[in-house]
């Protein structure tokens, strides 16, 4: 049996991990935390339970092809959506996204006065942009030669340019809409992985799909049942997980093969070795002898969060499970996003309760507010902009929904991008490793293997395919097939 050290109980480190175990693999998951999770871990406060990072959930399917893989009795219950998201806007514009499109495009059509056609044939288009790419841009390597022999990553290559590599989100949803409302909420969706709709392509228009044709779901005790689902899992296929356990530095031998992982000062031997931590604290602390695709690392990060968790006494009937309070100036809140590297102080607030279908996550007669504004991945010391940012929102929130918050906020804790980064080792705290702004950003992430040490493996949000827990779920998958070619021969 062949040994499997991987850092990180990160999604992406938990689901490789079920699945190399699932092959017969010996695996052992390092963990710095106490916790599993990284940033899909959660806070508990005074009677209020919050998730701490990731709300919206996508595709979970790929949660259910891993309880299946091992065909485990433990359940993971989750709910598809009737409403996603309720948009806000500040003349006091208000539409429910439901998770019919049908429905969905006649709120547009009777809040926004846009054409119901339009934007159909809209979602219609992003679900033949995610099924021409899907193949190559999600559930392969990019990497690797072979991938580019078959028939349907050739099909992918071709389309690219018909499928707005070249055109901005914003150009191209600016075209398709009459309404400036319209065009914000379409183009919201770069902010899914972290990224500026005024410079990501067309093609990251694809994300929507996710929402509108595939669904949003939630599982039903929270975004964090994904995490303690996946450790059930990885127990069950005998996957040791070392909490508490920092890994400082990989012995990389002569024959450019890792032999051992030291962590907390004690070498662990290993034939293979798997990292879900971000790129650049592997290569700068983990690996600081080793060759460090030094291109890669210098790509532009995606945006972090400053997230305030509050135990309301009060409930908001106006609210549902997603909410998004939108700016009044989308182009300047990217700018100062992006250029200016500061929030700016209009930002787009979204607001997650999940006490609106998790009774327990809060005390009768209150809610868990999981209220969060993107900002940039920091580059400095601290944040200078705490009290502002604070003040900001709390203004914001009173002004959209016509009332006193401050009043109602009996608990409180904060996230800010240096926690992000303390607790995760995430560059700067940013959420999904690097942006999508540049066309070709797909193409300069990380493989899923080490071009210079051969028994080194790459999963999670800062490589191929990206961030969010779908795509982190895609990375394990990929690198697992990859190990098995590789390692089994
Ligand atoms: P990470 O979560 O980055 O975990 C890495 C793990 O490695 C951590 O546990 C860390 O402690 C450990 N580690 C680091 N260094 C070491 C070391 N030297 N030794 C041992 N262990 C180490 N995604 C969505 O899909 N939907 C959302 O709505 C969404 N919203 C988000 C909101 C916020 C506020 C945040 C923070 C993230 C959000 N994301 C969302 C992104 C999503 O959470 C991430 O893409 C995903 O969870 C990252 O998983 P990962 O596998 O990269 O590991």
């Amino acid at each position: 049996t062949k040994s499997v050290g991987v850092i990180g109980a990160g999604i992406g480190g938990l689901a490789l991990s079920i699945r190399l175990a699932n092959q017969g693999f010996k695996v052992t998951i390092f963990e710095k935390n106490s916790y599993p999770g990284g940033k899909l871990s959660e806070l508990n406060m005074n009677g209020f339970r919050f998730d701490k990072g990731p709300s919206l959930f996508t595709m979970p399917e790929l949660i259910d092809e891993l309880t299946n893989l091992q065909g485990s009795s433990h359940k993971f219950e989750y709910q598809k959506l009737k409403v996603i998201t309720n948009y806000f806007y500040s003349d006091g514009t208000q539409l429910k996204a439901s998770a019919n499109v049908e429905e969905f495009a006649s709120e547009i059509h009777l809040k926004l006065n846009e054409n119901k056609e339009t934007v159909l044939k809209h979602i219609k288009r992003n679900a033949f942009y995610f099924k021409t790419t899907e193949d190559l841009f999600l559930k392969q390597s990019l990497h690797q030669l072979k991938n580019f022999i078959n028939l349907k990553t050739v099909k992918g290559i071709l389309f690219a340019p018909f499928l707005g590599l070249f055109s901005t989100m914003h150009k191209k949803n600016e075209k398709t809409f009459s309404n400036p409302k319209t065009v914000q909420l379409f183009n919201r969706f770069a902010t899914y992985n972290g990224s500026n709709p005024y410079q990501a392509p067309a093609l990251i228009n694809m994300i929507s799909h996710l929402e509108f044709n595939l669904g949003a779901y939630l599982p039903k005790k929270g975004m964090h049942q994904i995490t303690t689902h996946l450790v059930k899992l990885a127990e069950e296929a005998n996957v040791e997980i070392k909490y508490n356990t920092t890994v400082e530095t990989l012995n990389v031998e002569s024959n450019n093969r890792i032999a051992s992982i030291k962590g907390n000062g004690v070498s662990y031997p290993f034939d293979i070795v798997a990292s879900d931590i971000d790129i650049h604290a592997l290569y700068k602390y983990l690996l600081p002898n080793s060759f460090t695709p030094k291109k890669l690392i210098k790509q532009e990060k995606s945006s972090s969060a400053y997230v305030f968790y509050w135990g309301i006494n009060k409930e908001f009937a106006s609210l549902g499970l997603h909410n998004i309070l939108f700016s009044d100036d989308y182009k300047k809140e990217f700018d100062y996003l992006f250029s200016k590297q500061y929030p700016t102080e209009d930002p787009t607030i979204y607001i997650n309760i999940t006490s609106k279908y998790c009774k327990d996550d809060a005390p009768e007669g209150c809610e868990n507010w999981f209220v969060m504004v993107n900002v940039p991945h920091n580059k400095s010391e601290s944040i200078n902009y705490a009290e502002a940012i604070r003040k900001n929102v709390v203004d914001k929130i009173n002004m959209m929904l016509k009332t006193d918050i401050e009043k109602y906020i009996i608990s409180e804790s904060t996230l800010n991008p240096i926690d992000i980064e303390n607790q995760t080792s995430s560059l700067g705290g940013s959420l999904y490793g690097n942006s999508s702004n540049n066309k070709f950003a797909a193409f300069l992430r990380h493989a899923n293997f080490s071009s210079s040490i051969k028994n080194l493996f790459l999963v999670g949000g800062s490589v191929h395919p990206g961030g969010g827990i779908p795509l982190c779920l895609f990375s394990a998958k990929i690198a697992s097939q990859i190990i098995v070619e590789q390692e089994m021969k």
